[in-house]
């Protein structure tokens, strides 16, 4: 099995979730934000294919890394390949964090007729959701671009049916948590 990336693994980021985390840049992305850091990153047919085993062996051998991110492009539109190696890093110890343009609800409706996004949400600890709003672009947010994008505890949330947000990344900036948990039943 492949995956489409749009660049080597890297490792030791600072800013793509917490810790020291290595970066999977996946290849493709449909969502077409207006301001977009990543436009590269946007073409299914761009970037190149690498075997998943070989993204794996990489893994395995990263030193004084903390978990790893899956960015892109959207990780969310090669469900099966970022799930394999999702479930591997978690063996190893290490911690998944994922950005995605799709909201939580979406990605839940999206999984009722295809089983691999959910496969892959099971092996997430950490979701930043929505789309980039060049709108409700901040700099001072923590882990995310515009003020839309949610901070998600994914177990917890499909445990409990609704959105739960990983309240420690709120404190340092002045977001109303209330406004952005939902009552999204998911079942
Ligand atoms: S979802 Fe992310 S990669 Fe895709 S267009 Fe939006 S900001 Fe860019």
């Amino acid at each position: 099995m492949k995956i489409r990336l749009a660049a080597d693994l890297q490792q030791d980021s600072i800013v793509d979730g917490e810790g020291v985390r290595t970066v999977i840049w996946t290849q493709g992305c449909p969502h077409n934000c207006k301001g977009c850091h990543n436009p590269d990153t946007h073409d299914f047919n761009d970037g190149a294919l690498i075997d998943v085993e070989e993204v794996k062996n990489k893994i395995l051998n990263l030193k004084n890394q903390d978990g790893i991110t899956f960015s892109g492009g959207d990780p969310m539109c090669q469900p099966k390949e970022c799930a394999e190696i999702a479930l591997f890093a978690k063996s190893l110890g290490l911690n998944i964090w994922c950005y995605t343009g799709y909201t939580f609800e979406q990605l839940i409706i999206l999984s009722k007729t295809k089983k691999e996004i959910l496969d892959f949400l099971n092996c997430i600890d950490v979701l930043i959701d929505g789309k980039f709003v060049l709108a409700e672009r901040n700099l001072d947010l923590v882990f995310r671009g515009s003020s839309n994008q949610r901070i998600i505890d994914v177990q917890k949330s499909l445990q409990q049916n609704e959105i739960c947000l990983v309240q420690k990344y709120y404190e340092e900036d002045n977001y109303n948590i209330l406004d952005h948990e939902s009552n999204f039943v998911f079942v």
